[in-house]
């Protein structure tokens, strides 16, 4: 089978022909239907720091996919051949103190498909059933595909932040995760969004204006802490989502947000952020987080998807086949396409 892998210690990825990995008796083998790249992807493509480090080398890259059921091994019961599938990408241990509270997305000791086991950008990919989830009738692949960056969205917006009808948010970085943000926020009903980017988003910040309707500001040429506060009576934001990874981008996400209010950090930085800690304490602003997802996180983000309230249609823009992966990786890097991903 074709498959995209990491080979060398080095930036880039190869085309490689190689057999699909055996299952164990409660695993299953999945075709491939649709892979997104994930900002994950790149950092590993372009062999940052942290992935020289994490990732174990060879592997055959990709965690966010849908596919069909290809083969069951023996101790499988939930699922056949022929069943539409998505897989939770970390695999966690199950017997570590965070497994044990029920909070596997930051197991001690987890693992991330594509990054330390075979992943999914390759004709085939063999995965542990308790990490599948069955995709509805009314799902496509291509959607299906979106599950798991929506799920983090889910994680942090349903779970983490604490987001009412009515509110005003902002979400900075119109990546992926920036849209899917936007989009639930707009399901919990809040409708006043404003989506922020740089010159380099342009084409993402087209994206979020003329497909999906919200509000968007190129940081590089308007004022966005002006627009926000005069679109709040001067207050801002209830809450900010920062998607991006750039320490100018969160600093400059403060300002935006209105007393009481949160920030809710989705982005991995290259490096620690100073930040105006008294000015978040005076204005009692909240800092949070969320990393990963789990299961529950998967099935609202299929319920998301079932129901129709995000536009994975307009957010993936470009697709792929396998061998085409260096330009695929290219446009990811060049943000010239929101959600890039492959198929089979
Ligand atoms: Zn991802
Ligand atoms: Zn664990």
């Amino acid at each position: 089978m074709k498959a995209v892998a990491k080979v060398k210690r080095e930036p880039g990825v190869e085309v490689i022909e190689t057999e699909p990995d055996g299952i164990g008796d409660d695993e299953a083998l999945l075709k491939m239907r649709s892979a997104s790249i994930c900002g994950s992807d790149l950092g590993f493509y372009n062999f940052t720091a942290a992935y020289q480090k994490w990732a174990k080398i060879p592997v055959i890259m990709g965690h966010e996919f849908s596919g069909e059921v290809a083969e069951v091994g023996k101790a499988v019961s939930g699922f056949s051949r022929g069943d539409r599938v998505v897989c939770e990408p970390i695999q966690y241990c199950g017997s570590c103190r965070y497994c044990r509270m029920g909070i596997t997305n930051i197991c001690q000791n987890f693992t991330v498909l594509g990054m330390h086991r075979n992943g999914a950008f390759a004709e085939y990919v063999s995965v542990h059933e308790k990490y599948l989830h069955g995709v509805p009738d009314n799902v496509t692949f291509l959607e299906a595909a979106i599950v798991e960056p929506l799920s983090v969205v889910v994680n942090g917006l349903d779970e983490i932040a604490d987001v009412h009808a009515g509110q005003k948010a902002a979400v900075v970085g119109p990546g992926p995760l920036g849209m899917f943000s936007a989009e639930v926020l707009r399901s919990k009903g809040i409708s006043d969004i404003t989506v922020i980017g740089i010159g380099i988003d342009e084409y993402r910040l087209g994206v979020a204006r003329d497909k999906l309707g919200i509000r968007t500001v190129n940081w590089e040429k308007e004022n966005a802490e002006e627009i926000i506060k005069s679109s709040t009576d001067g207050y801002g934001c209830d809450i900010v989502v920062v998607t991006a990874g750039a320490p100018s981008a969160l600093r400059q996400s403060i300002p935006l947000v209105a007393k009481g209010g949160q920030i809710l950090v989705l982005g991995i930085f290259p490096d620690d952020v100073p930040l105006p800690v008294s000015d978040l304490v005076r204005r009692q602003v909240s800092m949070l987080s969320a990393y990963a997802s789990r299961w529950i996180h998967f099935e609202q983000a299929l319920r998301l998807l079932r129901e129709k309230k995000v536009r994975a249609d307009a957010i993936v823009t470009h697709r792929f086949t396998l061998d085409r992966a260096k330009e695929a990786f290219e446009m990811s890097k060049a943000k010239t396409g929101c959600k890039v991903q492959f198929y089979t």
